[in-house]
């Protein structure tokens, strides 16, 4: 029996929807942005897509999950559709585990499933650093199911240029050491 609510996956379809998660994380590499990107596919349509945005928006809390999250709840307006309706029918794919942050909003949006790449050992809240999607926390919206290590590697590869970039000592912050040491 499939609890209610439980979505289901199609192999060949989760492939194309991570490819295009993908391909807006390395938008957002190019951007200077932690390459996250996502989709929130709703009866086998986008209803919103995001990619991380905290450097260009200077808003830390606009994480490509958050961004996506406020384009469904648009497109519920303009479809005159119930947002509860449409995410707890909604899959997320997303190229790195959600964060605390991001997991603690899907949960209160009621979102049953989350299929996503590479793990998040920062800020993973699916397990990595706490499991936030987990049903043992019950006060606060509904738990979620995750399938992870969707094009994992290049996920990971993304955020280790990402992190190169912002080692002192690669090409790229020097500048920013010399003002350091001045
Ligand atoms: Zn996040």
């Amino acid at each position: 029996m499939e609890a209610p609510g439980r979505q289901v996956v199609i192999a060949e379809e989760t492939e194309a929807w991570m490819e295009r998660a993908v391909n807006m994380a390395k938008k957002a590499l190019e951007n200077g942005e932690v390459p996250v990107g996502c989709l929130m596919v709703y009866n086998r349509e986008v209803i919103g897509k995001g990619k991380n945005e905290v450097n260009k928006t200077k808003n830390a809390t606009r994480h490509a999950e958050m961004v996506a999250i406020d384009q469904v709840i648009d497109w519920c307006h303009q479809h005159k559709k119930d947002p509860e309706e449409v995410f707890g029918h909604s899959v997320l794919y997303v190229t790195v585990e959600p964060c605390i942050m991001c997991a603690a909003a899907l949960r209160i949006m009621k979102i049953p499933l989350v299929v996503y790449g590479c793990q998040n050992e920062r800020f993973g809240g699916c397990g990595s650093v706490l499991d936030i999607s987990s049903p043992i926390l019950t006060d606060t919206g509904e738990p979620f199911q995750c399938m992870a290590g969707y094009r994992s590697e290049e996920a990971v590869e993304m955020l280790k240029t990402f992190y190169r970039q912002e080692n002192p000592n690669a090409p790229k912050s020097k500048v920013r050491k010399k003002e350091c040491v001045k």
